[in-house]
């Protein structure tokens, strides 16, 4: 009896968490059973044993797990940087292993954003041509491209160092510059790597509170796989990932719990 009762109150939860998580919101990626396995010679390294995600439109989403786990593999798969050895991932709904070179290429140009831990600018560029660059490539270019850049400059707040080289910046700066390139094509989705590992602690929170408004603002969908525990207060799940398996999803309040309980150790 007891039994019963309890199955019937988790089924009850889990419609419960359902319907208020997918009120008016779409999946935006899908993720299946997705597996990876790495051949180095005789040795095999399963960096993903399947992973099954579904990340919800606008949502800002932390894949937390310590080094080595599966973080950036994981990224790899989503931003269709790199094919999965089984599994499926799937955007707005396609499966990204049907499409070809050119609709993975335009996936990769105007769906997706992407932002590194080393920034990964190019030194030789300024500010603006860095954010510039992908539009050249979307067909985006003249005065478009420049009002474009320099409008999405301000919103990162560095409308004043427009002409500058990214050596000549901090590397809070530089970020803040890979963020607005990563914005060039006004993407759906922003996938970004360890994007605080290089910075300070205070210029690392300044980029999450970025990205947060920018997720707010601009209704885009945030995924970031990170270490950084700062990210757990301001996103609204996080997956945690262990030897590449997903080991829990944690949703908002109990993301408040984790934080009150890790500020106390
Ligand atoms: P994380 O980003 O969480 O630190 P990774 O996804 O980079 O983890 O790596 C997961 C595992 O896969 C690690 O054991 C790593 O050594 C291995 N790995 C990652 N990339 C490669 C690669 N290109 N070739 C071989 N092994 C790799
Ligand atoms: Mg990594």
């Amino acid at each position: 009896m007891a039994e019963t009762a309890d199955i019937s109150a988790e089924a009850a939860h889990e419609f419960l968490f359902l319907t208020d998580r997918d009120q008016g919101r779409r999946t935006i990626v899908q993720t299946h059973d997705v597996r990876k396995v790495y051949r180095m010679g005789a040795l095999e390294v399963q960096a993903l044993r399947g992973v099954t995600l579904t990340i919800l439109e606008g949502e800002f989403l932390a894949i937390m797990g310590p080094s080595g786990s599966g973080k950036s593999t994981f990224f790899n798969m989503i931003g269709g940087l790199d094919k999965p050895s089984g599994g499926k991932v799937a955007i707005d709904e396609v499966d990204i292993a049907q499409l070809d070179a050119y609709e993975l290429a335009w996936l990769r140009c105007r769906k997706i954003g992407y932002i590194f831990q080393t920034f990964n600018l190019i030194p030789v560029m300024t500010c603006l041509e860095n954010v510039m660059l992908p539009m050249t490539f979307a067909g985006v270019t003249g005065d478009e491209a420049l009002l474009r850049a320099i409008d999405i400059l301000k919103q990162v707040g560095l409308g004043h160092r427009l002409t500058h080289r990214p050596s000549q910046m901090s590397g809070g700066q530089q970020q803040r510059i890979a963020i607005a390139r990563a914005l060039a094509n006004r993407p759906a989705i922003i996938l970004a790597d360890e994007p605080t590992a290089n910075l300070d602690m205070r210029t690392g929170q300044e980029i999450i509170d970025l990205l947060v408004s920018l997720c707010r603002g601009l209704k885009v969908t945030v995924i970031c796989a990170t270490h950084d525990m700062k990210m757990l207060d301001r996103c609204d799940r996080v997956v945690w990932i262990r030897d590449g398996r997903c080991d829990r999803i944690e949703e908002r309040a109990h993301i408040d719990i984790t934080v009150g309980a890790l500020s106390h150790e």
